[in-house]
């Protein structure tokens, strides 16, 4: 593995002469690429008809999934039953995100159909434009990938290669207590100790560079196997701990708010293999398009509807799903409200097993335990639409308050946010008005409940008030040039990169494909809640289907 050779390959004076200069063609090959009439409403990125927020709450829609699985029988028997087959595929795709898209992209020659239940595909990787504002409303970035590797491939296929901009970590900015500093891992929150910030930061890169442990894990026994069991036994903080002696306190709040915005947990939970898989790798560089990963997920949403091979269909919730005489028959309710199923001679579950579980008919014990033990937690991200236009003061900026968290539900309430993403950054800010993007995770099981409340915007409102109102100045802002927020609510987003998750084979029992035509592509065949593992369990998929 060398990652490397990518990042000093795409830093070499050479090869940046040769990148157009795209801060300025940036916009237009963009617009090129996502042109007004292509997008449709079930596009990953969809066009805002204004820009502001609304009282309103995107995101999940959690009535339609709970009515389906209080009680399945009895839904199904309203229904009047499992209706016959009306159509024959090759392959199924169940889900829309990164995982779902991206199988769908490789199947060439197939008679594919994709179902999501939700409005729009995209999954977590979703993202909305007005005017030149592209806004995230999830996946925010991706990391650098090796040169000529396959989502180097994949992301020029695409044509996205030219529209991303890197992220240099080294002077990264942070956020506390009112003021934004440069320079974070040189120890500028407390210089005193900048040498303690140096050689944490040097670790991390060490490890990126010498000993990283990989995911997906594509021969289990491999060296890169054995290695990442040997890290993913031990959680991330006790790693810390082992390898860095106590850290300084800022070093240990800024690794909690990152495992908060990127795991939705804490770093005592998630192993150190999955921790330092995520962090070492971001440090060494991450790459962001205008808007976000939604922009990976239009541009194949984009190809695939060019396909006459492809159906995809929104507002279609898989309710059940069986191999029956060596094929998958799958029945969903499609967006009349009415059941229809479907035969394939393969499924591809690129949905999260926290609903499979409950779709899928005839499980095995082992696997329906092993399903019912991978956890997942829930997320809000808030868009702050300003009236003026700011400069960017970086990409990402952590918040900190000079604090080490203690309990993961009190201080999530009280901090209301782990991070701030500036949307005009990867653009490098040509829009006329700025959008700030909130990154709320909820680090906590049963989460999810919350986000049922009514009263939601309002709680979340008022809690965003409290917290954002010391951070405007610093930008140049007061309440007055926010013009409106909006909120994305996620239910159950990201899978727990629990400790031993690995190790044990908890996540890939819960995995296994069945009857050679059940198979699973999704960020939690990992545990591993990125892009890049999405991406990775589709093409371990495809392996076992072509
Ligand atoms: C707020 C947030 C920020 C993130 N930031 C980043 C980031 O910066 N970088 C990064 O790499 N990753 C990030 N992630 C992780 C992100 O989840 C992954 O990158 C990726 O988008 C996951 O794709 P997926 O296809 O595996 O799963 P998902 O995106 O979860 O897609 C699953 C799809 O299945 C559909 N579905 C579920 N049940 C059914 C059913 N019964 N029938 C039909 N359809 C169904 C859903 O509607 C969904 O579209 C972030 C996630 C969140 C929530």
């Amino acid at each position: 593995m060398n990652r490397r050779e990518f990042v000093l390959g795409s830093l070499t004076a050479g090869s940046l002469m040769m990148l157009p200069p795209w801060a300025r063609a940036g916009e237009k090959s963009i617009q090129g690429l996502f042109g007004q009439n292509a997008l449709s409403e079930m596009a990953p990125l969809q066009r805002l008809s204004r820009f502001g927020g609304s009282t309103e709450v995107e995101g999940d829609l959690f009535d339609e999934a709970h009515e389906i699985f209080w009680s399945k029988d009895s839904y199904l028997a309203k229904k009047g039953g499992i209706p016959a087959v009306s159509a024959q595929y090759d392959v199924v795709i169940i889900g829309g995100g990164i995982a779902g898209l991206s199988s769908a992209y490789y199947l060439k020659g197939k008679k594919i159909l994709i179902i999501d239940g939700h409005t729009r595909m995209g999954g977590n990787s979703k993202s909305q434009v007005y005017g030149k504002n592209y806004i995230s409303q999830g996946a925010a970035y991706i990391t650098m990938p090796e040169r000529g590797d396959e989502i180097d491939q994949f992301l020029g296929s695409l044509r996205l290669k030219q529209s991303f901009r890197k992220v240099e970590h080294e002077a990264e900015a942070v956020y506390m207590n009112g003021r934004y500093i440069n320079g974070f891992w040189d120890g500028a929150t407390d210089p005193a100790w900048a040498d303690e910030f140096r050689y944490a930061h040097k670790k991390f890169l060490d490890v990126y560079e010498n000993s990283y442990p990989e995911l997906p894990i594509w021969d289990s026994s491999s060296a890169g196997r054995s290695h990442f069991n040997s890290l993913d036994g031990v959680p991330f903080t006790k790693w810390i701990q082992n390898e860095l002696g106590t850290v300084h306190p800022h070093i240990m709040e800024y690794i909690s708010m990152y495992c908060w915005s990127s795991f939705g947990a804490s770093p005592d939970e998630i192993s150190a293999a999955q921790g330092l898989n995520f962090l070492s790798c971001d440090l060494a560089g991450t790459l962001v398009l205008p808007g976000g990963n939604g922009l990976i997920s239009e541009a194949v949403f984009q190809d695939l509807a060019r396909r006459n091979n492809v159906t995809m269909l929104n507002h279609s919730f898989a309710v059940d799903l069986r191999s029956e005489g060596g094929k998958a028959v799958v029945c969903f309710k499609n967006s009349s409200n009415q059941l229809v199923t479907v035969s394939a001679r393969q499924c591809i579950v690129a949905s999260p097993k926290m609903v499979m579980k409950k779709v899928i008919t005839g499980l095995s014990s082992a696997q329906e335990k092993a399903m019912g033990n991978v956890h997942y937690r829930a997320y809000l991200v808030a868009n702050i639409f300003l009236r003026k236009k700011i400069p960017s003061l970086g990409y990402d900026i952590f918040a900190l308050q000079g604090q080490v968290p203690r309990s993961e539900y009190e201080d999530s309430k009280n901090r209301v946010f782990a991070d701030i993403v500036f949307s005009d950054w990867a653009l490098k800010d040509v829009a006329n008005q700025s959008v700030l993007t909130l990154y709320m995770p909820l680090p906590y099981d049963m989460a999810q409940q919350y986000l049922f409340n009514p009263d939601l915007y309002n709680k979340y409102l008022g809690r965003i008030k409290a917290k954002l109102t010391p951070a405007l100045p610093g930008m140049g802002l007061t309440w007055n040039d926010v013009s409106g927020i909006r909120l994305v609510r996620y239910g159950h987003a990201l899978p727990v990169a629990q400790t031993n998750g690995v190790k044990s084979g908890l996540f890939e029992a819960a995995s296994q494909s069945i009857d050679n035509c059940i198979h699973f592509a999704n960020q939690d065949n990992w545990g591993n809640p990125c892009f890049e593992t999405s991406f990775g369990a589709a093409l371990g998929v495809l392996r076992n289907i072509q």
